[in-house]
């Protein structure tokens, strides 16, 4: 004989026909019920109603046949349980109906409470509670929720009745036994006129209608949203519970509440919610009126607070983690609607996670993996407070670097440099289309950064990112007007010197002058967490740096070394811009010499000075990069200085001779240009230049006593023939330096792997190479053909449609350039095994795809220093072979 399947599954009064393994099943408030059934803590008694019954509605359209009469026996069994019948005037059993998925989405699917009640058995729930009142209340409940929900009754048709009733007649927010006829009148007129039949008042028809319709909120619209902004699965489905109601709203021993067992924002041990006295749950969140603190119990009842206590505490223990719960009390007596492990802020999920390993509730791993690392930027850089004002939002740009910035408006880096001369000034907010690596005196001292243009790894980002700065990026509403020094969003003008407030880990915008939250630098609970991933962590994770500061950030937040320091960077100081020029400028190999002299002993003495913070640990310096214009000015600049100057027969020869070399150095396409190790093919000076400096700090520090084996980087490699010529250059200018010093010293000489070419041909260029590091910012742009300076614009309609997942430049598209990735891996460790092989890009530091790398056997990911801690966490976490990455849905929803 075939048994049909089994939907539902009941609960409470000590039974418990499920349990927790079987929480797919169940959702999680079902099996959060059946497990405090399990544990004899009170609960109203009830069933739930599998998410197989879901499964089969939205395959068939139908719920499925045999679930009828497995609800008919379980409402027959509830009746009893309570010594009450449903659908029976004299005395009606009422029940709630609720969703409940495995996931947690907060708000998005229905509840109907109060099913089962009707005009004619209003009596009979009057001399059951000994209250007129309840019973009116109640069922006036359950005509505007089942209304609005079952029957598409414009929920606002409904409200605006009871905002005219509380208006009129209530007093202290209740409403007299006449106030509440009159609103079920009312009422019913509205279902009448917007329905054109009276309210259901026929118990079953009401439970059927209502199950129904909580299994078809799976699919509204909202939830939909939901579920594709979390990424979560459609095909989880909602279970639904089906529980006696217990009457928070029978008087004023009566109410509900909501709470959790430790402070969701500080992680703080105390017992945390809100109380609302002769309430149901609806009345707490609708805010018509004003809970009060759950400690208030301790006074007006202290026998539920303690048995309350007692019960959470329970529920704690049981399920080792911070618990979010619902409590009904009615007459004093008691009772448990939900448990679930809850949200927190950053702060509150490091300190819990480390307290309760102090508590031997959790070890050192699982509270490791407890906390999202991508949470920890909310701890270490100051955030926006909104618990004072209510900012205007101005619009939404891509969240490039976390954090919050305040401060007065500034148009270009000039004009930043120019008002920061002034004493006292206010921190300022540097706004462009975009910027360049000539902007750099203002970024360092703007607070924050916010461009029109531009995307995750645009050079805003990327220097944002080194610097722990605020940024924002694609603000594509943004109109900039430089000349007249304002800017536009939509009807909003802003002027230079007006305030601005920025929120970097959102991407918002503000008008005026918001309060910021200072950074909780020395977390000393995230302190802690951070030691322990020290014995765990495979993959180590190396920083960004490019200055002496960076490296003493990076240390500070345990980075292994710098996996990548871009010299260029080191030549924009005022005083070495000059020499740069003088360097480009030169027509002949000779005259290039004078300027490199001049650079030589700056560039050294910045290797010494990161050779030294970061001894013993490993220091990749990169040789020059970008494309040689970026040090020069713009043909604009050039010809305002030219007019500021006296104008000399001197002056003009030299702004032709500067304008020519702009002009030949201009490329349609400087990305795909003369740029990277083409520079170091077309002018080796400059090689010679970077790799003697190099070499001779190195010598310098360990003759100090340091400890350094310097690895040099060739940049944007696309063959084995370019690494061969270069490797033999390096080498040999590393032969001539030895030579000189009178000792040797080991160096590494390695690639990196940023073009698609490099990448399909790794296992060539491995053998010039000691290690490898992917440069996953070009090689993103150069797989997908996307620039990742202006590509903003397209990208997010791509995003918005779900073309693409996320944003490529953040998260790693593991299927194009994930699986090139994989194919160089594979090409340089078939060739030299031993090849030490790293990640540089900025997906460096974003856990989901510091995740990704971890399954390809990499050895290091190196991350600005901003991110280390992040990226730490997310590497400890996947050498424990967490889960916590494909869990952050649930975890990370509201
Ligand atoms: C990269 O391309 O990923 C990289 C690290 O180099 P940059 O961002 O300096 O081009
Ligand atoms: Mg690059």
């Amino acid at each position: 004989m075939v048994r049909s399947e089994r939907y539902v599954y009941r609960f409470g009064n000590g039974v418990a026909d499920a349990d927790d393994s079987m929480r797919a099943l169940l959702g999680n408030k079902g099996a959060g019920l059946v497990q405090m059934s399990r544990l004899s803590i009170p609960v109203p008694p009830g069933f739930i109603i599998g998410t197989n019954a879901c499964h089969h509605y939205f395959k068939h359209g139908t719920l499925p046949p045999s679930l009828t009469k497995e609800i008919k026996a379980a409402m027959q069994w509830l009746g009893e349980t309570m010594g009450r019948e449903f659908n029976n005037a004299q005395n009606p059993l009422l029940v709630s109906v609720r969703s409940g998925s495995v996931v947690s989405m907060p708000g998005m699917m229905d509840t109907i409470l109060n099913v089962g009640l009707s005009q004619s058995s209003i009596d009979g729930l009057v001399s059951q509670s000994g209250s007129t009142q309840l019973a009116l209340d109640s069922y006036r409940r359950l005509i505007q929720m089942f209304s609005a929900v079952v029957l598409d009754v414009p929920k606002g048709d409904l409200d605006q009745v009871m905002t005219a009733i509380y208006a009129n007649h209530s007093s202290g927010g209740l409403l007299s036994d006449d106030a509440l006829r009159e609103a079920i009148h009312q009422l019913r007129a509205v279902v009448l006129r917007s329905t054109g039949e009276e309210f259901p008042d026929n118990g079953d028809q009401q439970l059927q209608l209502a199950i129904q319709a909580v299994i078809e909120s799976w699919s509204n619209e909202r939830a939909r949203f939901y579920r594709r902004l979390n990424g979560i699965s459609d095909d989880l489905g909602t279970a639904v519970t089906v529980q006696a109601m217990v009457m928070g709203n029978a008087g004023a021993e009566s109410g509900t509440g909501v709470g959790f067992t430790r402070n969701p924002s500080t992680g703080e041990k105390e017992i945390f919610g809100e109380f609302l006295a002769n309430a149901q749950g609806e009345d707490i969140v609708s805010g018509a009126r004003t809970p009060v603190s759950i400690a208030s119990l301790k006074r007006s009842m202290p026998d539920v607070y303690e048995e309350l206590s007692a019960i959470v505490m329970q529920l704690e223990q049981h399920y080792r983690d911070v618990q979010d719960f619902e409590f009904t009390v009615e007459n004093r007596k008691l009772f448990l609607l939900q448990t679930r492990s809850a949200k927190r802020s950053a702060i509150a999920a490091v300190r819990t996670a480390v307290d309760m390993v102090a508590e031997n509730l959790i070890t050192k791993d699982e509270a490791i993996s407890r906390v999202n690392p991508a949470s920890i930027s909310e701890i270490l850089a100051p955030q926006l407070d909104f618990t004072t004002s209510y900012p205007t939002l101005l619009t939404t740009g891509i969240a490039a670097s976390p954090g919050a910035a305040v401060g007065r408006i500034a148009f270009s880096s000039a004009e930043v440099v120019r008002m920061a001369k002034q004493p006292d000034h206010d921190p300022l907010i540097l706004i462009s289309h975009e910027t360049t690596a000539e902007d750099i005196h203002g970024m360092a001292l703007a607070a924050g950064f916010l461009t029109a243009h531009g995307g995750a790894t645009s050079h805003a980002a990327v220097v944002a990112r080194g610097m722990g700065k605020c940024c924002i990026t694609g603000a594509k509403e943004i109109v900039i007007d430089k000349a007249a020094s304002v800017l536009r969003i939509g009807d909003q003008t802003l002027h230079k010197g007006d305030w601005i407030s920025l929120d970097g880990s959102t991407g918002r915008i503000f008008s005026g002058q918001l309060l910021l939250r200072a950074p909780d630098e020395k977390n000393e609970a995230l302190q802690t967490l951070l030691d322990w991933t020290k014995d765990i962590a495979t993959l180590d994770v190396r920083a960004n740096a490019d200055t002496p500061l960076d490296a003493v950030q990076a240390r500070i937040a345990g980075a292994r070394g710098i996996g990548l320091c871009r010299t260029e960077h080191m030549f924009f100081a005022p005083e070495r811009l000059p020499h740069v020029r003088a360097m480009i400028l030169a027509s002949s190999t000779e005259d290039r010499q004078a300027p490199l002299e001049q650079l030589l002993p700056m560039q050294q003495h910045d290797f010494e000075a990161l050779f030294r913070e970061m001894s013993p640990l490993p220091v990749t310096i990169r040789l020059l990069d970008p494309p040689l214009h970026e040090f020069l000015p713009s043909l604009d600049e050039a010809r305002a200085d030219l007019e500021n100057a006296a104008i000399t027969n001197r002056e003009v020869r030299k702004f032709k001779q500067l304008t020519e070399r702009i002009q030949a150095l201009t490329e349609i396409n400087p990305m795909m240009g003369h740029r990277g190790c083409r520079l170091s093919i077309t002018y080796p000076e400059i090689l010679e230049m970077q790799v003697k400096a190099i070499l001779q700090a190195a010598i310098n520090v360990i003759r100090e006593g340091y400890k350094t084996v310097p690895e040099i980087m060739v940049p944007l490699i696309a063959s084995a023939e370019e690494m061969s010529w270069l490797r033999k250059r390096i080498d040999h200018v590393a032969s001539e330096v030895f030579a000189h010093a009178g000792m040797s010293i080991p160096y590494l000489v390695g690639t990196m792997i940023e073009l698609p070419r490099a990448a399909i041909c790794a296992h060539t260029i491995a053998q010039y190479v000691d290690f490898a590091s992917f440069g996953t910012n070009d090689l993103t742009q150069m797989t997908f053909g996307l620039s990742r300076d202006d590509s903003s614009v397209f990208l997010n309609h791509y995003l918005e449609h779900g073309i693409l997942p996320s944003d490529p430049f953040v998260t790693l598209d593991r299927e194009g350039v994930g699986n090139l990735i994989r194919i160089a891996i594979n090409g340089l460790r078939e060739t030299n095994p031993e090849i030490k092989i790293g990640i540089c890009g900025e997906h460096g530091g974003d856990p989901a795809s510091i995740h990704f790398f971890s399954t390809l056997g990499i050895d290091y990911v190196s991350c600005s220093p901003a991110r280390i801690r992040t990226a730490r966490l997310a590497a400890a976490q996947i050498s424990r072979n967490d889960s916590h990455i494909s869990e952050m849905p649930s975890l990370m929803a509201t």
